[in-house]
């Protein structure tokens, strides 16, 4: 199954920031290359704030994230729209495969889950299916200790797509993913749930994210046809990473986005470092991202990176 592109309906693209930091330059990279993609082809950009983790996610985080889009000049149409609005949303949806009995509840701990797989490759472990095996008194009897988390039933069956940047990937769902969670046991609803409901209800066709992600969309797209809803296009780009393997994270000061202002001194220049060593634009020289747009082509994207994983931040 492949996402298709229909030229009579706007390009709607999404910024998806989850409010537990500051930007770094990986996240402005992704947004910068959503933004482009919209941009180029006379769509829209939407603003969701990922706050379904209420730990993490912080106020000051919520407000920070908008004003560094603004002062990069990474505009947004639409939102933004917070997921903490949106629970009565995803419980619809949840509801709904649970109605058709799609899930089940999960009492594994997280130490259970670490010990029953063997991630390899470092992608994700995969779920080994230990509780969809429990009879309904088991279920009864392990609910009086643990309130459980509740997981997807998914099939043993590829799921396909092209992706604009990494090209044709498929997943088996069974054996490479496993069944997957739709709800945390501390009642929040899962990310994958989430990302799908909300994508469909602000009517995002166009996905651009890092290429962390690439193996969550096989998840995504089962969702989106259980739930008949539109599959969106879907691009990952590469990481920006600090060294060889390793993203870019808190601890890398100097990518953060306050030092890249005092390093760059502007936000054009900020945005054309970026795009220089990123391959988006030929030199360095300071743009903005109207003047990025001006060249940027969303067929050449894949051959625009030397490497679809990883950037090295310099
Ligand atoms: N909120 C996620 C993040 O900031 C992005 C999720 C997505 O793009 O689907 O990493």
């Amino acid at each position: 199954m492949q996402a298709s592109s229909n030229p009579d309906i706007p390009v709607v693209g999404r910024f998806a920031p989850s409010p537990t930091g500051r930007m770094h330059a990986g996240n402005v990279f992704a947004a910068l290359v959503a933004w482009l993609v919209a941009k180029s082809q006379g769509g829209r950009i939407v603003l969701r704030i990922e706050d379904l983790d209420a730990e993490r996610s912080k106020p000051v985080f919520v407000d920070a994230v908008q004003r560094d889009f603004e002062r990069l000049g990474l505009t947004w149409d639409e939102g933004p729209y917070f997921q903490h609005d949106r629970t009565e949303a995803y419980r619809a949806a949840f509801d709904e495969l649970r109605a058709r009995d799609l899930v089940y509840p999960c009492f594994c701990t997280r130490a259970d889950l670490h010990a029953a797989s063997a991630p390899h490759r470092g992608e994700k472990p995969v779920y080994p299916g230990t509780c969809r095996r429990l009879s309904d008194d088991e279920r009864a009897v392990r609910a009086r200790d643990r309130t459980p988390a509740l997981r997807l039933v998914v099939p043993d069956r590829d799921v396909a797509f092209v992706d604009q940047v990494q090209g044709p990937y498929a997943q088996n769902l069974g054996t490479d993913c496993g069944d997957f969670l739709v709800r945390r046991s501390d009642g929040a609803f899962a990310y994958q749930l989430a990302v799908v409901v909300d994508d469909a209800a602000q009517g995002v066709n166009s996905v651009v994210r890092g290429v962390d992600l690439l193996c969550s969309t096989p998840q995504q797209i089962y969702l989106q046809e259980l739930l008949g809803l539109p599959h969106p296009q879907y691009a990952h780009v590469p990481l920006v990473v600090a060294e060889r393997d390793r993203r870019l994270s808190k601890r890398d000061r100097d990518a953060a986005l306050d030092a890249l202002l005092v390093r760059f001194e502007t936000p054009e220049g900020v945005i054309g470092h970026i795009a220089g060593i990123t391959g988006l634009a030929p030199t360095c020289d300071p743009a903005t991202p109207e003047e990025l747009l001006e060249t940027f082509d969303l067929a050449a994207l894949p051959t625009t990176f030397d490497d679809l994983v990883q950037v090295r931040w310099r």
